[in-house]
């Protein structure tokens, strides 16, 4: 800031980090903002790099740290080269000034402007009281802001469950009705904020807040209908994961979008299977195919990256093969890659299902004098990675 500032420009802390600055939490990143042109601001720091078609941003290396540095946007109310649809935002590349700046940002509490040199706060939209009395709201006409970007609608629910905010009544109101706008975003950003809400230690306050906001169908079209607009029933094994979630980062343990996916779509993924099993298929292709469809489904909402889905039906189909505990060949699960995962999962339908317990308690004893220590990884990674003939027939017996 003081090196941008000596260049004759404005520059601030802005956005969440400033928010959460205050509130005495500790911001996970800073972002800049300046009065400074991409162009000018590489001059100032010649080696950094500039990125962004859409809105081009400097990312400035510092001490170890990339920050992120953005010229002042001008907002659609300020006029200049936008584009919309349906009042939506597709396009707004036009620099403003730091005021301009300050109301196309999407709540009052993150739109406050930090000067570190000077320790000035500027503020053009009574954010600061906002943030005192634990209030969020939208800056300028909330319908139009929320038709402008509908994730601002998923924003809501998620600051409200992050920093214990609430939503004054003119920001709350129009959320319900315009819930169904979201079937507009890209996919790609709603799987974005699907983590965000839900892997970032306050998943089952996210949940809750997308309840009461009535956003909850909108987002998993598939999971089954709750009582009340807008809401869906959620089942012992989703709200248990909500809460292991939260609990492991709490405790700094590594969380995945892979179980909470298996969570989020196993009611629905359950049902299909259980139907295909009805109409005659076999319990294992049933999964097959449910899984693939229940997540095909889901794709058209937020798209789920293969990588994380992939692991996410590997779970789903581990239930099916648990069931089998006849012979020897139940051995070779304890082996593979998403065992753990897919027994915990387990785990925790016993929670919903008592029949299930026997079960349960056979994969916990079959793990006893198991060695789950490094070497025992090691071994099994190696034996992976030899190239294998799946279809190779056992050598016959002498
Ligand atoms: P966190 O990082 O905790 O998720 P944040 O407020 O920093 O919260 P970011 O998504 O990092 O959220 O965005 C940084 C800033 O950019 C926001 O504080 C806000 O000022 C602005 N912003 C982000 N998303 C939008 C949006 N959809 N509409 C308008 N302004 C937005
Ligand atoms: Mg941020």
């Amino acid at each position: 800031m003081r090196e941008l500032q000596d260049a004759g420009y404005e520059a601030f802390i802005v956005g969440g980090s400033v928010r959460d600055l205050l509130l005495g939490k500790i911001p996970k990143d800073f972002d800049v903002a300046t009065s400074a042109t991409p162009e000018e601001v590489q001059a100032v720091f010649p080696r950094c790099r500039l990125i962004g078609r859409r809105f081009r941003l400097a990312h400035v290396r510092k001490g170890g740290a990339l920050i992120e540095v953005a010229t002042f946007r001008g907002s659609a109310a300020a006029g200049g080269d936008h584009e919309k649809s349906n009042g939506r935002i597709l396009r707004d590349n036009v620099f403003g000034t730091v005021e301009e700046d300050a109301i196309r940002r999407d709540f009052t509490i993150n739109a406050l402007f930090l000067d570190p040199v000077s320790g000035e706060i500027r503020d053009y939209v009574g954010g600061y009281e906002d943030l005192a009395q634990r209030r969020l709201r939208l800056i300028g006409d909330p319908e139009v802001r929320y038709r402008e970007d509908p994730v601002r609608l998923l924003r809501a629910a998620r600051f409200e469950a992050k920093l214990g905010v609430m939503p004054d009544e003119s920001t709350e109101a129009p959320i319900r009705t315009m819930a169904p706008l979201l079937k507009d975003v890209p996919p790609a950003r709603l799987f974005e904020e699907v983590c965000k809400l839900f892997l970032t230690g306050h998943g089952v306050r996210s949940m809750e807040a997308l309840q009461r906001f009535g956003l909850s169908t909108s987002l998993f079209p598939g999971l089954k209908k709750g009582s009340g607009r807008g809401k869906i029933q959620l089942g012992v094994v989703l709200r248990k994961t909500l809460e292991n979630t939260d609990e492991r980062i709490r405790k700094s343990l590594p969380v995945t979008p892979a179980f909470l996916w298996a969570a989020l779509l196993w009611q629905p993924v359950s049902d299909r299977s259980r139907a295909l099993v009805e109409a005659g298929e076999s319990e294992y292709n049933a999964m097959m195919s449910a899984s693939e469809e229940v997540i095909f489904r889901q794709g058209q909402s937020t798209s789920i990256p293969r990588r994380f889905s992939a692991v996410t039906r590997q779970i789903w189909i581990m239930q099916i093969r648990f069931q089998r505990t006849r012979g020897k060949r139940w051995k070779r699960l304890l082996h593979e890659q998403r065992f753990r995962a897919a027994y915990d999962f387990l785990l925790l339908r016993a929670m919903e299902d008592p029949s299930l317990e026997p079960l349960c308690e056979f994969w916990t004893k079959a793990q006893e004098g198991m060695d789950f220590s490094r070497n025992s990884l090691k071994a099994r990674t190696d034996r992976k990675s030899r190239p294998r003939n799946r279809y190779r027939r056992r050598a016959p017996t002498s």
